[in-house]
């Protein structure tokens, strides 16, 4: 069931990501060699909760924390780990959910962890490019899949494959909902884009197969060639005057 929002509605979910936003900057400025995913966990525990605000992941049955961290080959939903650190020349993605007043924020960015190879900058600016490229499809008279096929045009143009067993989603009073939105598709298919509809995109390209493994931790998603991985993530409202990114500020 697709839930439109109204403007009030809109207006809690750009306040909840604006959250998640504010937290994934204080993350960015912590993200160097040594630091542990634990440290950047209890950092972001300690920005939602100033704000208000509380994470949004443990509402997920099983899950704990407030941040999935995920390094290098591993896709998304790493667990943080005091006994993980970052090193120089890893790519690291986060992911942030918080819920504020009723309603969810998500939003996850791949970052550099000092100079990375030159494969890595590829990705992580394809993998961004790929999200901005969908959300420009988010507009009035487009299909839902349209976005799909930006992403993936994009992910494709630059030589990197896109995961097809994690997708995007719904957001409102809840994480999920409906309408899924893969990051592969035909364009001019799916449903017709409406003012209201509230979206999570998030592409997760990889570097070679497209497929993935889950590890024995029963969370960790990786590519099943163990190539590198990257993730971005924005939560953003489909408007009469076009898409706007919420999880921005
Ligand atoms: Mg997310
Ligand atoms: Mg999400």
């Amino acid at each position: 069931m697709i839930i439109l929002k109204s403007r009030d509605e809109i207006e809690t979910l750009r306040k909840a990501n604006a959250i998640v936003a504010e937290v994934m900057q204080e993350l960015s400025g912590a993200i160097c060699s040594g630091i542990s995913t634990a440290d950047l966990e209890d950092i972001a525990n300690l920005h939602i909760s100033k704000r208000g605000a509380k994470a949004a992941f443990p509402t997920v049955p099983g899950y704990k924390h407030a941040l999935c961290v995920s390094i290098n080959e591993e896709v998304v939903h790493g667990i943080p780990s005091k006994n993980r650190l970052l090193e120089e020349g890893d790519i690291v993605s986060i992911d942030c959910g918080v819920i504020i007043d009723g309603f969810y924020g998500d939003h996850a960015w791949t970052f550099p962890v000092g100079e990375v190879s030159d494969v890595a900058k590829k990705l992580l600016k394809t993998g961004e490019r790929s999200l901005i490229d969908g959300i420009e499809k988010a507009v009035l008279g487009n299909r839902l899949y349209d976005i799909s096929a930006a992403i993936e045009k994009t992910a494709r143009a630059g030589g990197f494959s896109v995961v097809r067993d994690y997708v995007g989603h719904g957001i409102g009073r809840s994480l999920h909902e409906d309408p899924q939105i893969p990051n592969f598709g035909e364009p001019g298919t799916g449903m017709k884009l409406r003012a209201g509809l509230v979206i999570a995109l998030e592409p997760m390209l990889n570097v070679g197969t497209y497929e993935v493994d889950v590890l024995q931790d029963g969370w960790t998603v990786v590519t099943k060639d163990r190539s590198l991985s990257c993730h971005f993530e924005h939560s953003i409202a489909i408007t009469e005057d076009g898409p706007e990114i919420l999880s921005r500020i």
